[in-house]
């Protein structure tokens, strides 16, 4: 299928109008016409190469809401003109137990990618959501609720099921004390899902310009890290700190703001070890998690909660002309709070 995308044609190269095959509709398959693409920081990363070698052209982009314009032979999950979300991943192995479990994230022979990567051919690069349109497997996407706004949905599959995933592992709920880090494309979902679920909520942020959004958004206390007489009273007070930054930090002063059995999840992906303490682990019986997007099933469940509790994404509507600049703002931790591409304008 004839499609146009936005490219980086090699390493850190500004992105531009790139036209390129997707394949034909399958009997599994469904098509789109995407409406919208979020900018995740995870594109900027893949694109300059900050986790190593990549595959170029590269079409970034997998936070993608549109609607169904055709449909496979054997498809049932979906009809032409229903609201349809992609994500991180577009399919995977299906018969480890990660997959059986609807964990499809943690596949265990790697889940395939929305793009750069091959795909499970081996052979045909996958191109992502910055584009017109996509062809995904029925069983790699998601359903929309229709009583949210298309555009502020797109970040919600990935920026969005990347922090309801770690908040419903570690049981967020009233009573409890979370801290996030990062008011970003992903903090501000965490801010927006912690209230939801009932828990005291703490931005730790260095844009102290931020701070009237992030109560707005639902915290209920707001502290600037570059101030670190702020953050000392805060030792041994949190049960869950969710570490969404970008950017390589120190992150024993969180570990040190953890409660007994506390838990720090590594969230953001800045491509560098972290240094940790014993002592800042030992002390407290603490503990460090990563948490990765989250599975299909669990997708669905985040979008049902988002049309329940009517949350979407604060987003910064784009046309494709502006992405170089998004990403630089992006980078500058100036989004609020999540750049979306109109992809009507690509
Ligand atoms: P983003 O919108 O750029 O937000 C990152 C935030 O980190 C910024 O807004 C800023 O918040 C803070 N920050 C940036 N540079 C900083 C610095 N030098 N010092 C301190 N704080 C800094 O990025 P995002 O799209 O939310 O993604 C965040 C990270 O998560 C990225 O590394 C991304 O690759 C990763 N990610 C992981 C998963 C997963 O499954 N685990 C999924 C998607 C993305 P303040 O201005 O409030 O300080
Ligand atoms: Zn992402
Ligand atoms: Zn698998």
């Amino acid at each position: 299928m004839k499609s146009r995308g936005l490219a980086a044609l090699e390493a850190s190269a500004p992105l531009k109008s790139f036209d390129f095959n997707r394949r034909e509709l399958g009997e599994h398959d469904v098509s789109l016409d995407i409406a919208y693409s979020g900018i995740c920081h995870s594109d900027i990363h893949q694109v300059r190469q900050e986790w190593g070698p990549a595959i170029f052209p590269m079409v970034p982009g997998h936070e993608i809401a549109g609607t169904v314009t055709a449909i496979g032979s054997s498809v049932t999950k979906f009809a032409v003109g229903d609201l349809i979300g992609v994500g991180v991943f577009i399919d995977s192995c299906r018969t480890c137990a990660s997959c059986k479990q609807g964990l499809q994230q943690y596949c265990e022979s790697g889940m395939t990618g929305t793009y750069n990567t091959l795909e499970r051919d081996g052979k045909t690069v996958a191109y992502g959501g910055y584009s017109n349109i996509f062809v995904i497997n029925q069983d790699y996407a998601v359903h929309i609720p229709a009583n949210l706004s298309l555009a502020g949905v797109a970040p919600l599959l990935c920026a969005g099921i990347t922090l309801y995933s770690p908040l419903k592992k570690w049981g967020a709920k009233p009573g409890m004390k979370i801290g996030v880090m990062g008011l970003g494309g992903l903090g501000h979902m965490g801010v927006k899902f912690a209230h939801a679920m009932g828990a005291e909520v703490t931005v730790f942020s260095h844009s102290a310009e931020k701070e009237s959004d992030a109560l707005t958004m639902g915290a209920d206390h707001f502290v600037l890290t570059k101030d670190p007489s702020a953050l000392k009273p805060l030792y041994k007070t949190f049960d869950l700190i969710l570490n969404t930054v970008s950017a390589d930090l120190d992150i024993n002063i969180y570990l040190d703001m953890l409660k007994l059995d506390g838990t720090l999840v590594v969230i953001g992906l800045p491509g560098v070890p972290y240094g940790v303490n014993a002592g800042s682990l030992l002390n407290g019986r603490r503990r460090i998690a990563g948490s990765m997007i989250g599975g299909i099933p669990e997708m669905q469940e985040m979008l049902d909660f988002c049309g329940k509790h009517s949350i979407v994404s604060d987003v910064e509507i784009i046309s494709a002309d502006y992405v170089n600049t998004a990403y630089e703002r992006t980078v500058a931790s100036d989004v609020k709070y999540r750049f979306v591409i109109d992809a009507t304008t690509i």
